[in-house]
């Protein structure tokens, strides 16, 4: 009787590929290493996760186990998963991300969640102009587009995360009609210009943290995106001082900030005396992430 053929790695199946890079993921200190070895060969492959799961003994053609190396290789790097797949859900939209632009955070929902509250609130007027100062990916508006029909204003500082955005308004635009504007906060704007909501995820972090963030933010993410000068306030101040004069009377101002900066962000709100009802929210972790406010 023949031997069983052994099998090869010539030979080899979803499964084996999945346990192998998971081993190797984990013998390299990547966090969610079996997780990771799954999204990325999933990729490969064009498929969702289960479909990994229900076809284990499919084996890979060499030109897919190649592909799945080079993918592989970047997440040995430290390069965030999200930037290798080119893509990152956020409020059940997908968004194409790459370097240019900082990869949506779960807690950033929390800023589009306090805007429909606030809003639901607030009764029926629906805001006819917004604008997300810093867009970014352009996660904030273009989720926030799915309940509110505006005109919506995309202002960043960077052409690289304006382009990003320009390809997210056109995979993910539901409702209104969208603007890039490339501009430090409201330079671009003429002072009668007005808004009935504003949001903003500003780069916050203090300057002197940066260096200590996790590896796969510090060298791969804009640091543009993240900071904030020496006290990490420096965008928000502009922005809470620049504010009002953009705000129609009634309108919503809504930002997010990190855990720390809360009483300082609220004293800043009320040093202009332009809001009221201003709000602390906190994200799913339960740290202090969202201060919104109603326009006088
Ligand atoms: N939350 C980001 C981080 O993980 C910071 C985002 C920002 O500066 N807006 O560091």
């Amino acid at each position: 009787m023949m031997a069983r053929k052994m099998r090869d790695t010539t030979q080899w199946t979803i499964m084996d590929a999945l346990n192998w890079t998971a081993d190797y993921f984990r013998k390299n200190g990547i966090p969610t290493p079996r997780l990771d070895a799954e999204v990325l060969l999933s990729e490969v492959l064009s498929v969702d996760r289960i479909t990994l799961y229900t076809h284990f003994d499919q084996p890979l053609t060499e030109e897919e186990r190649a592909r799945y190396r080079a993918l592989i290789k970047r997440r040995i790097g430290g390069e965030p998963v999200s930037y290798i797949r080119g893509k990152k859900e956020f409020w059940s939209l997908t968004f194409h991300v790459d370097r240019r632009v900082l990869i949506p955070r779960p807690e950033t929902e929390t800023v589009v969640e306090v805007v429909k509250k606030r809003l639901e609130e607030k009764g029926p007027a629906s805001p006819r102009a917004l604008a997300d100062m810093g867009c970014g990916s352009g996660a904030l508006a273009l989720a926030i587009s799915t309940f509110v029909n505006a005109r919506a204003y995309l202002v960043d500082i960077d052409p690289g995360a304006l382009a990003v955005s320009a390809i997210n308004c056109r995979r993910n635009a539901e409702n209104g009609s969208f603007f890039l504007v490339c501009a430090d906060l409201f330079s671009a704007f003429r002072p009668d210009r007005i808004f009935d909501l504003i949001v903003s995820n500003p780069p916050y972090v203090r300057r002197g943290d940066l260096a200590g963030l996790p590896a796969g933010i510090r060298d791969f993410e804009p640091v543009r995106a993240l900071d904030g000068g020496d006290d990490g306030l420096k965008v928000l101040r502009r922005l809470i001082e620049a504010c009002p004069a953009y705000l129609s009377s009634g309108g919503l101002f809504a930002t997010e900030i990190a855990p720390d900066q809360d009483e300082a962000v609220i004293a800043l709100m009320n040093r202009t005396g332009a809001f009221h009802d201003i709000c602390l929210d906190r994200d799913l972790s339960g740290h202090p992430r969202v201060v919104s406010a109603w326009r006088n």
